[in-house]
């Protein structure tokens, strides 16, 4: 049969393999790659190594310990670029460990920034000047955070993507300067979602609920941690539907949204924290993570 394919492919075939045999460090391919690409202030960062023959790879970015898991031959590390954080050539450093030693696949990784915007909003005195017993209860809800942000699952306890945790509209409020009452100066660490009292939030991936309680400027306030220092906040509820210590899978019910807490009126705030770095909402709900596990 003239035309066929096969005589072609062969020799090929054979010349690849022989490459393979000829230098076996060849099956060692190393690579790397950081999702999203063009890195920016507030933004999550998906970083993966290619390194099968790693036994643990380390890393360092921006002051934070990068923790990689295994998966399918490939080491990741979900992480991210703290909102406050100034734009800046910064150095990411990792180092896959393997039999024959070391292999450096540190790097410049260029932090552009971010346009968020400014707003002013109105709330109720008590949230802009607290007197005594607000502050007390302040710090007590301070220390509880410390407590729980220290404590994170040792694996990644998320599977796929993130899934936005209400049904109504976002609005663009990550990482906004706000004046409070022509005052206080903060940042918007979360995003805003506009969704009347009562409606059901959901669990926007497995995870552990580390905190289902009211505190004084969140009101109602489900934490869920997702492993390996990655968190998600869902703030202002009416109504909790989850304990304490309670797995949570992808969609679950975690409660109503009201207005509980220091709002404005009824929203759902929804924040993404990892380590102590705030992210921002929507790029993490962006980032395809089906493929990863
Ligand atoms: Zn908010």
């Amino acid at each position: 049969m003239t035309g066929s394919p096969f005589p072609r492919l062969l020799p090929s075939l054979f010349f690849f393999a022989t490459l393979t045999a000829a230098h076996p460090q060849q099956s060692a391919q190393t690579a790397f790659t950081i999702r999203p690409a063009v890195v920016v202030v507030g933004s999550p960062e998906l970083i993966t190594v290619s390194a099968p023959d790693a036994t643990t790879v380390e890393g360092e970015w921006l002051g934070h310990k990068l923790q990689f898991f295994h998966h399918d031959g490939k080491w990741i590390a979900l992480a991210g670029v703290d909102v406050e954080t100034k734009p800046q050539t910064s150095s990411l450093h990792i180092i896959a460990l393997t039999a024959t030693g070391p292999r450096d696949f540190s790097r410049s990784i260029e932090i552009h920034p971010a346009h968020y915007r400014t707003g002013k909003l109105t709330v109720a005195p008590k949230f802009v000047e607290p007197g005594p017993d607000e502050q007390k209860e302040i710090a007590a809800d301070a220390e509880i955070k410390t407590k729980l942000f220290s404590a994170t699952a040792p694996e990644p306890l998320w599977q796929g993507t993130f899934r936005a945790p209400v049904k109504f509209p976002p609005t663009d409020s990550f990482g906004t300067r706000r004046m409070f009452n022509g005052k206080l100066a903060s940042i918007h660490k979360g995003m805003d979602f506009r969704a009347p009292a009562g409606t059901v939030v959901r669990a926007s991936n497995s995870g552990v609920v580390v905190l289902a309680h009211h505190l004084y400027f969140e009101g109602n306030c489900v934490i869920i941690d997702h492993g390996l220092g990655l968190y998600t906040l869902s703030m202002h509820f009416s109504r909790m539907d989850v304990k304490e210590g309670q797995h949570v899978e992808a969609g679950d019910k975690l409660g109503l949204s009201g207005a509980t807490g220091r709002v404005t009126g009824p929203h759902l705030h929804w924040a993404v924290r990892w380590q102590n770095a705030y992210l921002d909402p929507a790029k993490l709900l962006h980032l395809n993570l089906n493929a990863i596990r």
